[in-house]
């Protein structure tokens, strides 16, 4: 490897001791750049790797609320906005229990990368609390979301930062954080958050994005391989939003989802989640219980296998699309032995470095990674933003036609960043270079800071 690569990723190790996540991904992106930083000795010179390991700011706050009982709770908040160098801060909140830097930090490189992928002018951000939704009421998730927002939005706005969704965070938190943004700014700037209402200057098409986006970019790969969607069966994980929208444009495309799963295990429908009532049932699951898919198996009559993940199921595509670090080795070797010749990662880094690794050594399996796989979801914001500036709405299928185009060019400008360097049909490495050599041009062009 590139010594000047190498020598960062210790210096990040070092640094980031207590944040595994956060040395992951970095691992993760810059084993991929060897060859480009080889070809660019100046980057080294500017030490430009150091500088796009290290956010540009990241703040913590603190954020009070009450709950319907009357008790008061204190929750910890952050915002990283990690990289500006392509365009206004941009990346979605997560609120979840075990949120904390190490998991912002994280989220946020892979944002700078991702957002860069999506050819559209987006710098990278992330942020979230670890306050827990399980179980809150709407009172008690609008005054937490009311108090958020008063604690950061002297922070954002529209050229400034502009933060969306991510796990534990969808439309109703992003309407009472506007709501509380528009309250204390008395000035109407509904590009400052994306994945809003669409009675309020949401996007059509934003819930649907990344699922969309994700089954578009699997059709690109399988161009690409000289095969066709029709009749794939297609693991998937979770049932959130993400994996709601895989089903739907699965379903419209002639695959089916075989299995979902949540924290209590997974099912498999071996007919596939496939029909408009099954889609939309995951809906209504996921409004009245996040925490348990086996009402869907109890519905619909399948199989529900308690306490696992639907890894090793015959199939003929794999899409993780729940959380981090889903897929470790045992999983991996699972997936490499169940058939499928399609590893889609969806979920941001849902796979650790070594199990990420054995699957790209598999002959038999072409793997296609987050960062470019899921750009969709950011993608549609980035068009909710221009709609908002403009203040104009286009169709349902205006934003599906750009978000198909946008997917077709990041598989193929990954495609062809790897065949750049020698590397094949490496999505991986292709992501990671083609993501990078913008943000890299952009910030070598701006001076040292
Ligand atoms: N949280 C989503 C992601 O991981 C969406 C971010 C956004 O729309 O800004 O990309």
């Amino acid at each position: 490897m590139n010594k000047y690569v190498e020598s960062v990723i210790e210096n990040v190790k070092a640094k980031h001791a207590n944040e595994p996540e956060f040395v992951q991904t970095v691992e993760e992106v810059l084993s991929s750049l060897s060859p480009v930083v080889d070809a660019h000795p100046e980057y080294e010179k500017a030490d430009l790797l150091n500088r796009m390991t290290e956010p540009e700011r990241m703040f913590t706050f603190r954020v009070v609320w009450t709950d319907d009982q009357g008790n008061t709770h204190t929750n910890r908040g952050w915002r990283c906005q990690f990289n500006g160098a392509i365009g206004p801060y941009k990346g979605g909140l997560r609120f979840q229990k075990n949120v904390y830097e190490g998991i912002i930090k994280f989220l946020g490189f892979e944002q700078t990368f991702k957002n860069s992928l999506t050819g559209l002018p987006i710098g990278g951000a992330k942020g979230g609390s670890d306050f827990d939704p399980a179980g809150k009421s709407d009172a008690e998730v609008m005054r937490f979301c009311q108090s958020f927002m008063t604690a950061l939005y002297r922070y954002i706005s529209p050229d400034i930062d502009v933060p969306a969704g991510d796990m534990g965070v969808g439309g109703r938190e992003i309407g009472y954080l506007y709501g509380q943004y528009r309250r204390l700014k008395g000035v109407w700037e509904n590009g400052v958050l994306t994945g809003k209402g669409l009675t309020y200057g949401g996007s059509l098409i934003r819930p649907e994005a990344t699922g969309y986006g994700a089954v578009y970019y699997l059709e690109n790969v399988l161009k690409h391989e000289g095969d066709k969607i029709e009749g794939k069966t297609i693991a998937a994980a979770g049932f959130g939003n993400v994996t709601w929208g895989i089903c739907k444009k699965a379903m419209q495309l002639g695959a089916k989802v075989v299995t979902l799963s949540g924290p209590d295990g997974y099912i498999y429908d071996p007919d596939g989640v496939a029909t408009p009532e099954k889609v939309d049932y995951l809906l209504t699951m996921r409004a009245t219980d996040p925490m348990h898919v086996k009402p869907y198996a109890d519905k619909f009559g399948c199989q529900f296998v308690a306490g696992e993940k639907p890894w090793g199921v015959k199939c003929d595509v794999v899409m993780p699309s729940a959380m981090q670090n889903d897929v470790k080795m045992p999983q991996a070797e699972k997936i490499a032995a169940c058939g499928a010749k399609y590893y889609i990662e969806v979920a941001n880094m849902p796979t650790t470095n070594d199990a990420l690794n054995f699957l790209r050594a598999q002959k038999h399996i072409i793997v296609a990674p987050s960062k470019a796989v899921n750009a969709g979801g950011v993608g549609v914001s980035a068009l909710e933003m221009s709609q908002n500036s403009e203040r104009l709405v286009w169709t349902a299928e205006e934003v599906d036609e750009k978000l198909k185009q946008m997917m077709k060019n990041i598989h193929d400008n990954s495609a062809a960043a790897a065949e750049k360097y020698g590397l094949g049909y490496d999505l991986v490495a292709g992501a990671n270079i083609a993501g990078f050599e913008k943000v890299a041009t952009a910030m070598m062009e701006q001076g040292l800071f």
